[in-house]
């Protein structure tokens, strides 16, 4: 081996080279290889330089690893937690459809009885029971005025149960940190311990709902019951005289013993005397079939109608009758006008109610 040296040549490049001699023993041509000093810096820089980077990548790989795993493990539990909760909200969406199918038909339900408590036959009997100028009716109307006003009370008293249970639950604290939970993004320490207060919340939520569907059913049934009470009141009230033949007429004289108009005493009057113009209208004070139309003794022009379960109601005294026989008529259908026909002192009607063919006092069904 041999070495040149050029001292004192800063500038110049380094051309020193070793020779590497390979000697053969069996007398063969010696084998020379000349290695340039400056390809052995180059080689020395070039494998420092590829055993730090490969240090460098080894230990980043190995803290990928890790983290790598540690993600994993988490991704795991996520996945476990997310599986969970997608099964309880189905279970929740689920209750709360039916829920909300029941809440549908509460307001059908609830619209149907508001059709049925604004009918003509509701109204007209309200508006007959206030009616003032009846001396001694008074407190005659109160059981069907009572039973209706109940009746819109528990309607209206139901919603409003179904509407408080509905506000508790969703005000409930469960409820409130069950929906803030769900949007809370999960830390990486809390490992297991987010799942259980989860499906506590979820419990408590599902278990409210079960109380809410308890109770809608219940109502539901309940509204059903109101609805078919009120159909056959209605019904009942259709055919019920509970409406007065002449609206704004004046009661002269009323049901029972009474002096005699004709100055002999006193006699029996089989209904009340209503009082009004000549020619106003006298209207059916229910539905019913005209079974009389013409005169009759001393009740002069008057109609008969037939309402059903043994009730009739008579109007005399008319000027024109309006009606046939045979006529089916309804609640506040005009069948004559007023006149003073027959045993009369001045235009009025003479209003009678006969059950089973007895007369009563009308002011009963008014
Ligand atoms: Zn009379």
């Amino acid at each position: 081996m041999s070495r040149d040296k050029q001292a004192g040549k800063f500038a110049k490049p380094d051309n020193r080279e070793y020779t590497l001699m390979l000697v053969p023993h069996q007398g063969e041509a010696v084998v020379k290889i000349r290695i340039p000093v400056k390809a052995i810096k180059y080689s020395v820089a070039t494998v420092c330089v590829v055993t730090i980077l490969m240090t460098g990548a080894i230990i980043n790989y190995r803290h990928t690893v890790k983290t790598a795993n540690a993600d994993k493990s988490e991704l795991k539990h996520l996945r476990e937690v997310n599986s969970s909760q997608n099964e309880q909200i189905e279970q929740l969406a689920g209750k709360t459809a039916k829920l909300q199918q029941d809440m549908t038909r509460l307001n059908v339900l609830d619209s149907e009885i508001r059709k049925i408590l604004n009918s003509d036959e509701l109204k007209a009997s309200r508006s007959g029971v206030t009616r003032p100028n009846l001396p001694g009716h008074d407190g005659q109307g109160g059981p069907v005025i009572q039973a209706q006003t109940s009746v819109i009370g528990s309607a209206s008293d139901t919603l409003q149960d179904v509407a408080n249970v509905r506000e508790k639950i969703l005000n409930s604290d469960e409820l409130k940190a069950s929906r803030s939970g769900a949007i809370r993004p999960t830390s990486s320490g809390h490992d297991g311990q987010g799942g259980p207060a989860i499906h506590a919340q979820a419990s408590e939520i599902g278990s409210a709902l079960d109380t809410l569907q308890n109770v809608a059913e219940m109502r539901e049934k309940s509204l059903a019951e109101l609805k078919l009470a009120l159909i056959e009141l209605n019904a009942q009230l259709a055919v019920t005289p509970s409406i007065w033949p002449n609206d704004d007429g004046v009661v002269t004289s009323r049901f029972g013993w009474r002096q005699s108009p004709w100055g002999m005493g006193s006699d029996f009057h089989p209904g009340i005397d209503i009082a009004n113009d000549y020619g106003s209208p006298v209207v059916a004070a229910a539905d019913g079939e005209v079974i009389y139309s013409g005169w009759i003794g001393g009740y002069g022009k008057a109609v008969e109608i037939r309402h059903g379960h043994g009730i009739n109601t008579i109007y005399g005294h008319n000027s024109e009758l309006a009606v046939s026989v045979g006529q089916y008529v309804k609640k506040g259908q005009l069948i004559a006008y007023m006149g003073s026909t027959g045993n009369s002192t001045g235009p009025h009607v003479h209003y009678e109610v006969r059950v089973n063919d007895t007369a009563v006092n009308p002011a009963n069904f008014l």
